[in-house]
Order: structure tokens, then sequence, then C-alpha cells
């Protein structure tokens, strides 16, 4: 990997910041990209591929923690580094929970930064794995549900919403929850939402004919994935 170029995306609101950002990567042979807000990142981060994202936790719009945890309900894997201003451990924890892979507060050293990114982008990205429930094939990087010769295509957000049911291994999941981890906190819609894609996504087992996968109402909760 060494000698290669690698593409950073910088999110940072603070111009004096980003320069310094900008700048000091670039001395490093880094190619950069900047965006000031997080709904930039949001789209930047998903049209070009990078190998690294550093991210500051405080944006003009939607937040570094909202920002990561999109990026990883749409199942970006690139590694996200996060800068604050904050120490508190409960930020940290919030921060990594989202799906940062590091946490730098600020004011950090430089090469520390270069350190950490370094280490970040050698560790890459964990490949997100195939698995197989009862009679269906899941593949979460085509984002496809296979059952026998008939297969379907989720969109992100079913993807999202399938992967969060099925990591809790058939227990129930709160529509509160779903609607955190899925549409992140910040949604303003109400938990109709996940009933309508909870439909969808029923709609597509149905058409791969699952016999083993479903996904059922618990009452005064939300949906359990069941698989037999
Ligand atoms: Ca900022």
């Amino acid at each position: 990997m060494y000698g290669d170029r690698v593409k950073i995306l910088v999110v940072e609101d603070e111009p004096r910041m980003a320069r310094m950002l900008q700048r000091g990567l670039t001395e490093e042979g880094h190619q950069v990209d900047v965006c000031q807000n997080g709904e930039a990142a949001l789209r930047q981060a998903v049209d070009v591929a990078y190998d690294a994202i550093v991210l500051d936790w405080g944006q003009p719009d939607v937040d570094g923690v909202t920002v990561v945890r999109e990026l990883r309900a749409r199942h970006l894997v690139t590694p996200v580094l996060m800068l604050t201003a904050r120490g508190a451990t409960g930020e940290k924890v919030t921060g990594l929970r989202a799906g940062a892979d590091d946490y730098l507060v600020k004011p950090f050293d430089f090469d520390e930064l270069l350190a950490r990114l370094e280490a970040l982008r050698r560790r890459g990205a964990a490949p997100l794995p195939e698995r197989t429930l009862g009679d269906v094939r899941l593949d979460p990087r085509r984002r496809t549900l296979t059952c026998g010769s008939l297969d379907v295509t989720l969109t992100a957000r079913e993807l999202a919403l399938f992967e969060e049911l099925s990591s809790q291994q058939g227990d129930a999941v709160s529509r509160t929850r779903l609607l955190n981890r899925v549409w992140g906190a910040d949604f303003d819609g109400t938990g109709n939402v996940v009933d309508v894609y909870v439909g969808y996504v029923r709609t597509k087992l149905e058409r791969i004919k699952s016999a083993r996968v479903s996904i059922e109402a618990v009452r005064g909760v939300g949906y359990r994935l069941v698989v037999t």
C-alpha cells in the first residue's frame, strides 16, 4: 500500500481547522477532499470511494455521530476517525457505538492524527460476511437475499433493517431501537415508517418464497426475525 495515493475525506466546518488538516495531509502525499457540513459529507462519502474519513463531531447541520451512524446504516465501511472538542467518556462511547473506528480529542498533535489514520487504514474495513438464515442466504455486499433459485435486492435501508433484526437472534427489537439504528436518532418522523419498511422486507421474503424466515410483530414492542 505504501506509495499509493490515499484518498481522505475531511469533514470540518471550521475553516482554519479544515485548512490545517488539508494542508498537513496533502503534505504527507494524501489526496484530500473537504466537506464543510454533515449533509455534504454524507453525499460525498457515498459517491466517492475514500480510504478514510476524518470527521469532526460538531457540524452546523447533521452532527458527526449522525453522519457516522448514517454511513454505517448504508453499510459503508470506510474507516472513520472522529474528532471532538468534548473529552467526556460518554461522548467517546457514543461516537464509537455509532460506528466510528477511532477518536481523537482536540487539540491534538498532528503526528498522532497521522499515526491513528495509518493504523486505521492498515486495519482496513471489516468485510461484511455473507450468512445463512434458515433457507435464506444474505449477501450484505450485494444487498441480496437468496432462497433456492430466487433472489431479491434490498435497498440500503431495507438491508439495515434486516441486519438489525437478524443481529438480535430472534429477540424482539423495539420500534425505538429500529428508528435509532436504521434511521438515526435525529429522524423526526414516526414509528410508522418502521411498519412500512417491515412490509417491504416481508414482501421481498415472500417473493423468494422463503418458508423459514419471517418477520413477526411483537405486540407493544416491535418486531422480531423468526428463523425456523
Ligand atoms: Ca466543527
